[in-house]
């Protein structure tokens, strides 16, 4: 019988194949005496958390026990994909404990937008979601914006009380509290994990000054962003890195716009008018008539519609519509993970495609 080894860190059980798989540790290391995977080996001595992700199952046992404490819940979304990096139902589960919601990548929005109106729209789309956060702050976890003034309001609202952090995977989470330990941990080596109760996975637990932690949660895989569907070029491609840049059509009715192969809108009704795209700068919007739209997509997906690329054009779920009459108010067709498409004037109506799986919603404009 094979005999399972197990990491001496985390107990997770190690395994030599796949570096990007929970217990990975390279194969030179089980001649060792004591084995220690990736994860924890990096924690160990670089003070630096690697992702970490888990199922539904898991992720609500982890919620459910946060409820029975008194803490602070610090709670992660990235504003390129608000809704897509939603936790639903999350204020059902922290009990009376207060959410401060952190938007972070704030570095991709267009340098016009003005925070405090951004912050706003956090709170009302909050709400709308049902939760009602003690404060909303900005930052970018990447650029290491603003992450010291979270962490002086943070101190504010936690009075003494232990913080938990939680945020689905993507929203950048791991870079967040990497920052957070440089930050806090002037010392090497302070940093704990903890095995949570029914799941493989470690909290990681960063000392604060007054014996209470910070512990980071292991992030929940939503299964509607875009970059579950994707292969690793696209998502590459499809994620920004900088500061987008809008685009800006006019458009006539029964025209149709292609972001790359990826999603399509349909512009159906209501007199010419200008649309403006938000998605990475390098992802190129193809314009064509709508009643030439699906045999251009047939054709041409993967080579002039890309990215998909080649090699995973035939891995990407078909394209599903979904028909959208544009309210009262400048609105935002958010097509979940990979960008949004804003309408400045109401009343149109529209036809917005995503691959099977990928959530499509409209909001109220955020920029
Ligand atoms: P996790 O899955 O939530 O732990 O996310 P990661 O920390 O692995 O980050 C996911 C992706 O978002 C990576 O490509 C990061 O480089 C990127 N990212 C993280 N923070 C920021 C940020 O503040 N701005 C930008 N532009 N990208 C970020």
């Amino acid at each position: 019988m094979e005999e399972v080894i197990r990491c001496v860190g985390c107990g997770v059980e190690i395994q030599t194949e796949d570096p990007t798989k929970l217990g990975y540790a390279p194969a030179s290391s089980l001649e060792k005496e004591q084995i220690i995977c990736q994860r924890c080996f990096r924690l160990k001595h670089y003070n630096e958390v690697q992702d970490a992700s888990l199922t539904d199952d898991d992720f609500l046992k982890i919620l459910n026990s946060l409820g029975t404490t008194e803490s602070l819940i610090v709670k992660v979304v990235d504003i390129f994909d608000f809704n897509g990096s939603w936790l639903p139902g999350i204020h059902r589960f922290v009990g009376k404990n207060p959410v401060l919601l952190v938007g972070n990548k704030v570095d991709l929005l267009p340098k016009s937008v003005k925070a405090s109106k951004l912050v706003h729209w956090m709170k009302h789309e909050a709400k709308e979601l049902g939760l009602k956060p003690i404060d909303v702050q900005l930052v970018s976890a990447e650029k290491g914006l603003r992450i010291r003034e979270l962490l002086e309001v943070i101190e504010k609202y936690r009075n003494g009380k232990d913080v938990y952090v939680i945020g689905c995977t993507n929203v950048g989470k791991s870079t967040f509290i990497n920052r957070i330990i440089q930050e806090v941990s002037g010392e090497k080596n302070v940093i704990t994990t903890s095995h949570f109760p029914g799941t493989t996975l470690d909290m990681i637990h960063i000392p604060l000054d007054d014996g209470t932690t910070l512990t980071d949660t292991p992030g929940i895989i939503n299964h509607h962003q875009m970059a579950h569907y994707v292969g690793k070029k696209t998502l590459k491609l499809m994620t920004p890195k900088k500061e987008i840049k809008p685009k800006v059509f006019q458009l006539n009715e029964e025209q149709t716009l292609y972001i790359g192969g990826l999603a399509r809108m349909d512009y159906v009704s209501g007199g010419r008018r200008s649309f403006v795209v938000h998605v990475a700068n390098d992802l190129t919007i193809h314009r064509t008539k709508l009643e030439k739209a699906d045999n251009l997509y047939k054709e041409h997906k993967g080579e002039l519609l890309s990215p998909p690329f080649e090699e995973d054009a035939k891995e990407l779920p078909e394209l599903v519509k979904h028909t959208f009459s544009l309210p009262e108010g400048k609105t935002d067709i958010v097509f979940s993970g990979l960008g949004w498409i804003t309408v400045p004037e109401p009343g149109a109506k529209v036809q917005a495609w995503a691959p099977k799986g990928v959530n499509v919603s409209i909001r109220p404009a955020l920029i």
